[in-house]
């Protein structure tokens, strides 16, 4: 890669975009696609990213797209920022989300466009695409996140 197209560098509390093992997550976020890994071997989506499949070894493990559809698995409220960025999105609420396509795949995402005291488990969701963005941070990451499935 050259100089003039070297990917900005990461800032604080922005997730790292350019990080091999996540970088196509985040390029199908910013056009608003959910992708996971998904064995060429034996089918078995891979989450979190890793080089070979723990289920048959398969080293081909192209990201595809997913519904987007899941449940919450479990969740947190969080009331405290624990670092300074964060000060201003309290209350915020971070879930594990159960993917419809294969529900022991969870993924780690904020849950939006609902109170806190709506959440239940099982509760259907819905992938939706929100940009990151803090205080004195130029740049904005688009990340999934999950509403209520309506
Ligand atoms: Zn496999």
């Amino acid at each position: 890669m050259s100089a003039e197209s070297a990917p900005p560098e990461p800032e604080f509390p922005l997730p790292d975009t350019n990080w091999e093992m996540t970088r196509e997550f985040w390029a199908a976020a910013a056009r608003e696609e959910l992708v996971i890994p998904r064995c060429d071997g034996c089918d078995r989506w891979n989450w979190y990213p890793s080089e070979q499949c723990p289920g048959c070894g398969e080293t081909n493990l192209p990201w595809t797209a997913v519904s987007g559809r899941g449940t919450l698995f479990s969740w947190a409220v969080v009331r405290r920022a624990f670092v300074k960025p964060f000060a201003e999105k309290v209350p915020y609420v971070t879930g594990l989300v159960a993917l419809n396509e294969d529900p022991a795949v969870r993924l780690v995402a904020g849950i939006v466009d609902c109170r806190p005291d709506q959440l239940r488990v099982d509760l259907p969701l819905r992938v939706v695409f929100r940009p990151l963005s803090f205080p004195g941070v130029s740049r904005e990451v688009v990340a999934p996140m999950f509403a209520p499935a309506v």
